[in-house]
């Protein structure tokens, strides 16, 4: 069953002088979805929120806002759309003033005004005593919490967020992204979120797109591209990758930079051609016999990195790759750099992606 998204880009493109920053751009996003856009620097992320919001125009293709085309109409008569920008707040304001000022706008009453502030100040889990609060009183986190509360304060259909977190730090950033997706249940909104954070991405979202060169490599729901990325570019872009080239002739894999067990290899059937076997750190093991695997590599440890809970590892195989293996902390392995030592994975853990 398909319903009529909330949102649709047809065919949207964007250029500037004889740069195209997006290509022939479809998108879908349903009510109440949680939609992370995710891409490098550069990639046409914020370009796409500012052609939704409508503070540029698109130069070809339509936007549609529950069925009705909404690319033509100016920026301020789209009430639909809010950017949540932190730093937009009024700095000689107090918090309820903040909160208040979209209502204010439409002329809401004032002791209306004020039960809708204290209403979002509960929602956003901040105390009423805030409601005086000058913003300059507030710390990082409740600004962020506060320009959240007036965003809501406006009731649009969607709220688009753009790269709200990146100035903060770790620990705040990883406690608003849980408050963030916890906002998203409890008011039922429609989340649209940029960033270039993929753990960010991951955390919060019901599907991420990911951006590369003003266009969509993939749209699906985290674990599906991180598992089966239909590119080099996406499968490096979500976190530690090994990927070694290999061939299907006759539905029969090669490759020279594996060992490939007599009958282990036989997976699902992509069509002939070049491409790469991609599997991930945590999937690759140690062993001890070459039986233990559907794939094998020979090689020597190089180096170990302890990355808080988990542990990396670098070996060099006889063919001269880097592959990397990761584990968690408990399960340190006992090899010493420099060992040789016999590495593999199984083949239901691989996903085959074919050359460009
Ligand atoms: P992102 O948000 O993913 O970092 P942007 O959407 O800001 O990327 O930019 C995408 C591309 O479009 C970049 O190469 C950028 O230089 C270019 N671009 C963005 N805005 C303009 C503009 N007003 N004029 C010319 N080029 C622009």
């Amino acid at each position: 069953m398909t319903s009529e998204p909330l949102l649709r880009l047809q065919g949207v493109m964007k250029r500037y002088g004889d740069f195209t920053a997006l290509h022939n751009i479809d998108l879908d996003i349903q009510e109440g979805e949680f939609f992370t856009i995710v891409g490098p620097s550069g990639s046409g992320k914020s370009t796409m929120i500012r052609l939704i919001v409508g503070m540029d125009e698109v130069t070809d293709g339509s936007i549609w806002l529950r069925g009705k085309r909404i690319d033509e109409t100016p920026a301020n008569l789209r009430p639909t759309c809010m950017v949540f920008q932190s730093l937009a707040l009024f700095p000689h304001m107090s918090v309820g003033q903040n909160i208040e000022f979209p209502l204010k706008l439409r002329k809401i009453a004032h002791n209306q005004r004020r039960a809708r502030a204290l209403e979002l100040l509960e929602l956003l889990r901040l105390p009423p005593n805030c409601y005086a609060k000058r913003i300059s009183q507030c710390s990082g986190g409740e600004q962020q919490r506060v320009a959240l509360a007036r965003a809501l304060a406006f009731d649009p259909e969607i709220l688009l967020f753009d790269e709200p977190l990146s100035s903060l730090d770790y620990r705040l950033r990883k406690t608003l992204e849980k408050e963030l997706k916890d906002l998203h249940h409890r008011t039922g909104k429609t989340f649209v979120y940029i960033t270039h954070s993929l753990e960010e991405a991951m955390v919060m979202s019901d599907r991420i797109a990911i951006m590369h060169n003003g266009r969509f490599e993939q749209i699906a729901v985290a674990d599906e591209i991180y598992s089966r990325p239909v590119s080099r570019f996406v499968a490096e872009f979500m976190g530690e990758v090994n990927l070694f080239d290999v061939e299907y002739r006759d539905s029969v894999l090669t490759s020279s930079d594996l060992t490939i067990r007599p009958n282990n290899a036989a997976k699902a059937d992509p069509a002939d051609g070049k491409g790469q076997l991609m599997v991930r750190p945590e999937d690759v093991r140690f062993g001890k016999d070459t039986n233990d695997f559907d794939y094998v590599l020979f090689g020597q440890l190089m180096d170990e990195y302890i990355l808080g809970s988990r542990i990396q590892y670098e070996v060099r195989t006889a063919a001269g790759k880097l592959v990397t293996v990761e584990k968690p902390r408990e399960d340190r392995t006992q090899y010493e750099i420099g060992s040789e030592v016999i590495l593999g994975f199984k083949a239901t853990n691989t996903h085959f992606i074919p050359a460009d």
